[in-house]
């Protein structure tokens, strides 16, 4: 498996760019009471990768209603960042689903360029175990593979399914599929997913 796209900051652009295209959905639909959405944003300092970050990613896209008396939240889905989780989404992923797949040497390398520790690592397992497999978005969308995907075997096994279009697109994919547990209740549809040539 090749991971060069983890050094790559054209890769976290283009994550980038995807939140920004959900936002802009999320944006254009206003608030629920008819208000204009403003930019909130989150202040974020994504760990492991922050040299191939720019400023983009000092913040999670939110909107807040602009109507006083309102001021509701609107935070748009992400495939970048994972709920609160101070790795991205695809560090997480890739870390937990290469348990299996990578010899212990290269994958403890991987963790220490990174700089996650234990407890960080058996948090993500145990989140990957217990918290993903009963979340809504995992109920909704496990029906789609054929045949199920073992659960004890998360996140390894799924990005297993997505396999056939490279490891940074099987990624993309992935993060796509897992955009909604990062976002209360969203359905705009991602584009993305269709369009992973422009990587
Ligand atoms: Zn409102």
């Amino acid at each position: 498996m090749c991971h060069a796209f983890l050094n790559d900051s054209r890769f976290y652009r283009f994550l980038f760019e995807i939140d920004q295209d959900i936002a802009h959905q999320v944006q254009a639909e206003g608030c629920s009471c008819g208000g204009v959405l403003h930019s909130a944003r989150y202040p974020r300092k994504p760990r492991g990768v922050r040299s191939l970050l720019d400023e983009a990613y000092e913040s999670r896209l939110s909107f807040c209603c602009a109507v006083e008396g309102c001021r509701r939240r609107r935070t748009p889905p992400s495939v970048r960042f994972l709920g609160r989780k101070v790795y991205l989404g695809v560090i997480v992923i890739l870390i937990t689903a290469l348990e299996h797949g990578l010899p212990a040497k290269r994958r403890q390398h991987l963790i220490e360029t990174l700089d996650i520790c234990s407890q960080t690592l058996s948090r993500w397992r145990k989140w990957w175990r217990e918290v993903f497999p009963a979340s809504r978005c995992w109920q909704a969308m496990r029906g789609q593979f054929i045949p199920p995907v073992e659960v004890s075997r998360l996140p390894g096994a799924l990005l297993g399914r997505l396999s056939g279009e490279g490891l940074s697109r099987c990624l993309c994919h992935l993060l796509g599929l897992l955009a909604p547990i990062t976002a209360a209740s969203w359905s705009g549809n991602l584009r993305m997913v269709t369009s992973p040539q422009k990587m």
